[in-house]
């Protein structure tokens, strides 16, 4: 056998992308969709209102809570969450089952809590957690952000306190230092043998 794919266990063609508010899931995921197109990302419904620049469709799927409602009601989606106390985010179902039955790659980036229902619900997906270099390098990033008041980056910053302890519960951690170094290392998470 191969040594490099034999001794590789960790390669998926789903991958659950999670880790800490701030930590920079949404710029690695960013990238990933610049440099690999075949690798469909997950648009999430969300019940949060859009931000200056973001898309419908494209960043997210923007919903009222009825819609939200309805979707859950129906089964229309493989996870949920009330996240940072709020708003409530999920991922529809049906997309992310049509490109596993196609054999095509897919990705996830999630909170931890919608991590934690897919790797029940899909056994088989590779949970990858993305981890600030320190405590202290997320809290800059989330106030370099500027985009929440200081109540919410509060509330924020002790969720991400909390998720930074479930680095145990995943697969594998790629440490985000650097975009373009996180971006490839999840990126090769995809190459080589299925294992979903
Ligand atoms: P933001 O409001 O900054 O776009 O996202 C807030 C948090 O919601 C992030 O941690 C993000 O990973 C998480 N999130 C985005 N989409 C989903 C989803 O479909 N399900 C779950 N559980 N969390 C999500």
């Amino acid at each position: 056998a191969d040594p490099a794919t034999s001794e590789s266990p960790v390669r998926s063609r789903l991958v659950v992308l999670a880790g800490p508010t701030a930590v920079g899931k949404g710029t690695v995921a960013a990238c990933v969709r610049e440099e690999r197109p075949d690798i469909w990302i997950s648009v999430s419904a969300t019940t949060r209102p859009p931000r200056p620049g973001e898309q419908e469709g494209v960043h997210y799927h923007f919903v009222s809570e009825a819609e939200f409602d309805r979707l859950v009601e129906t089964d229309g989606l493989l996870e949920w969450a009330v996240v940072h106390g709020r708003h409530r985010y999920g991922t529809p179902r049906g997309p992310v089952e049509e490109r596993l039955d196609a054999g095509e790659p897919a990705l996830l980036e999630l909170d931890l809590q919608g991590a934690r229902q897919v790797r029940r619900a899909m056994p088989d997906a590779l949970m990858c957690f993305l981890a600030p270099p320190s405590f202290e390098e997320l809290e800059r990033r989330l106030v370099g952000r500027g985009t929440e008041g200081p109540e919410e980056r509060e509330r924020r910053l002790r969720t991400a306190r909390e998720e930074l302890a479930a680095e145990a519960e995943f697969d594998l951690t790629i440490v985000n230092t650097d975009v373009r170094a996180a971006c490839r290392e999840l990126i090769d998470l995809f190459d080589g043998p299925a294992r979903a």
